[in-house]
């Protein structure tokens, strides 16, 4: 994709994004330029990737040649139920991850962030994975490594995982912000993401969602599911309960890192049962074993 490409690119998108923002949910759209999205771009090395970079599942509207009328381009909200998406072939929606994935790589939105930031965190596990984990931001261990979840939070995540019978390769994990949050004039800690760096960095998480089509997300906290759903909602009378993002089923449950502060059997026994509800969404096998984990014996 060429660099002039990708800057017109992003500031569609951001378009899109900050009329969503206003409350806009259509735009009307000329057939032709609906009918260009869907045909092969001259000036691109990859033109099948181009029609999947736009958000592909919100362009649903099919344009019959003879069409005169404008279309209307859905901008669904998170927490919408999305139009049903036509399936993506496996090669371009490969190819158009990676292109996702250099755009983040590249992103310079946040200054600040990008400035003290040592690796962009996008994300990591297989594209066409069927579970989902989104946490808050990249803390130090990840920031280091370039991988979400890979810290004392993230080890414990990978234990979750596996207790469901899954690795975390099988799975797709990644943040609301793709760089850790600076933290100037303190030698540790990390800080909540910003709502402004999570409006300015959501689009990246809502692409890839859009390109991995999960059958299931969870939501690891409060600060996923604000960036996800938009609720503030105390996570405690969240967790436990589904909800929809874009039509996709969304538990969400405690963070990793409250598990570490609180190791109370309950407390763990509540992020299992979630998880249980999970599986179950996912038609997944449970065994007896795996039922009883963290109930008193
Ligand atoms: N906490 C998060 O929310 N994300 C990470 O990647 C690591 C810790």
């Amino acid at each position: 994709m060429s660099d002039a490409y990708g800057q017109l690119l992003d500031a569609t998108i951001q378009h899109l994004e900050d009329l969503k923002s206003r409350g806009v949910r259509n735009v009307a759209v000329s057939p032709e330029t609906l009918r260009s999205l869907s045909q092969p771009v001259k000036t691109v090395s990859a033109p099948a990737q181009i029609p999947k970079l736009m958000p592909a599942p919100k362009i649903s509207a099919a344009v019959p040649a003879s069409t005169t009328k404008s279309a209307e381009l859905s901008l669904a909200l998170p927490g919408e139920a999305a139009p049903a998406a036509a399936p993506l072939d496996p090669k371009e929606k490969a190819a158009a991850f990676t292109a996702l994935r250099e755009r983040a790589l590249a992103c310079v939105k946040c200054p600040h962030l990008a400035s003290s930031r040592k690796t962009v965190v996008f994300g990591v596990g297989t594209i066409d994975a069927q579970l989902m984990f989104v946490g808050e931001a990249p803390g130090a261990d990840e920031d280091e490594k370039g991988e979400p979840f890979v810290g004392k939070a993230g080890q414990l995540l990978t234990k979750i995982i596996q207790a469901t019978g899954l690795s975390r390769a099988d799975v797709y994990i990644a943040n609301i912000l793709k760089c850790r949050p600076d933290t100037p004039g303190q030698s540790a800690g990390n800080r909540k993401p910003t709502s402004d760096e999570m409006a300015t960095c959501i689009p990246y998480l809502h692409e890839q969602i859009d390109l991995i089509r999960p059958k299931v997300i969870v939501a690891l906290g409060a600060t996923a599911v604000e960036g996800l759903l938009g609720k503030t909602i105390g996570i405690t009378k969240l967790r436990g309960g589904w909800k929809t993002y874009r039509g996709t089923p969304l538990m969400p449950t405690y963070h990793p890192a409250y598990l570490l502060r609180n190791q109370a059997m309950s407390e763990k026994r509540k992020v299992w049962e979630d998880m249980l509800s999970v599986m179950e969404k996912l038609e997944m096998p449970v065994s007896e074993k795996q039922r009883n984990y963290f109930l008193k014996p």
